[in-house]
């Protein structure tokens, strides 16, 4: 037996498994679901049989979405998570390599390298806004095109405008709208427009449901039918589809708390305005090298690198997180003057 060199070429999956008060680095929810909520995802499980296997395309979760959105349920899949559709994603199509526009999301690198298909970069500007000429460019012999937005982990939209530009190509466009509630702003219904067009969302940021794993895309019938003739079947379990289902019922208590980050997000950003850069999701990049600092205090963040050395991404968190992350920074701030 021997292990392949492309996989020990992988770095050891790492997070800062310490015990922090304050954990702002995964762009979870700061909100768990109430009581009452889990108590509907209980009823729901009650009523299932444990020992079957769960639907073979999730059709119970493919519909319930559907019914969110008015689509039919052919124009929806459902996965463990966002990361396990990307999976799938950069091996559906024809082409020779992938597009992505750093800095962005890295799992699409991640799943790119693991199939041993090549990587194009089409990097964000300045301002971290993409450049949609340069990325059709490149899109011509490419078998998909990933773009976040907002994206990950510099927090803003992509102009529409540019976006189309990549859509006119032809070429397979995944459109990565992971936080698109807290950007009040989504372009799913160019679905209808554009069949080359995939929209990925999950339940894991704005739906508080990180820890159940849930992920989906909206796209035409013919890419949803292709999905699922490679889709691991059974990926997607009964306790997640019930959990799907019931909060699916709750958007309202979903957009309350929405807003209530977007206000968070607002106040941290006008007390750092210097450091900080706008944002269209639940975290904030900012031009703090703090990372060390934050640990220190109790507050993990996420540590950036590469074109983002000396940044770091700050999760929105519930207020008392918040005002103690404003206190570090201000102190962090202080010391760094008079040192
Ligand atoms: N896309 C982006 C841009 C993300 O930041 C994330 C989560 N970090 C995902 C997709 C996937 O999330 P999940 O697998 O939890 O659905």
């Amino acid at each position: 037996m021997r292990v392949r060199e492309l996989v020990k070429s992988f770095e050891p999956y790492r997070v800062e498994e310490g015990d922090y008060p304050v954990r702002l680095d995964k762009n979870e929810s700061p909100y768990d679901l109430p009581g009452w909520v889990k108590e509907e995802i209980f009823e729901e499980l009650r009523e299932l049989s444990f020992n079957r296997y769960p639907h073979i395309t999730s059709m119970p979760a493919r519909e319930a979405i559907a019914d969110f959105y008015g689509l039919s349920p052919e124009n929806v899949a459902v996965g463990n998570g966002g990361d396990e559709l990307i999976s799938y994603l950069v091996r559906l199509f024809e082409g020779g390599y992938v597009v992505t526009t750093p800095p962005t999301f890295s799992m699409y690198y991640f799943y790119a390298k693991l199939n041993g298909i090549p990587v194009l970069e089409a990097p964000l500007r300045e301002d971290f806004t993409m450049d949609g000429d340069a990325i059709a460019e490149k899109a011509g012999n490419a078998s998909v095109v990933f773009i976040a937005s907002p994206n990950n982990p510099t927090g803003n939209l992509q102009p529409e405008e540019e976006i189309v530009k990549v859509l006119d190509t032809g070429t397979a466009v995944v459109l990565d709208e992971a936080y698109a509630e807290f950007a009040g702003k989504t372009l799913w219904r160019l679905i209808e427009e554009y069949p080359n067009l995939i929209v990925l969302r999950t339940f894991s940021k704005a739906f508080s449901l990180a820890g159940v794993r849930a992920g989906y895309l909206l796209a035409n019938r013919e890419i949803v039918d292709a999905l699922y003739r490679v889709k691991s079947p059974f990926s997607v379990g009964v306790m997640t589809t019930a959990a799907v289902k019931v909060v699916l019922r709750h958007y309202d208590l979903v957009e309350r708390r929405v807003a209530k980050i977007i206000e968070e997000r607002e106040r941290i950003r006008r007390v750092f305005r210097e450091f900080t850069y706008p944002s269209d999701a639940n975290f904030l990049l900012m031009r703090l090298n703090a990372y060390e600092f934050l640990l220190g205090k109790g507050i993990a963040v996420r540590k950036l690198a590469g074109r983002l050395d000396g940044h770091i991404r700050v999760t929105v968190g519930r207020k008392w997180e918040n005002r103690k992350l404003i206190e570090a920074l201000r102190e962090f701030l202080e010391v760094r003057e008079c040192g």
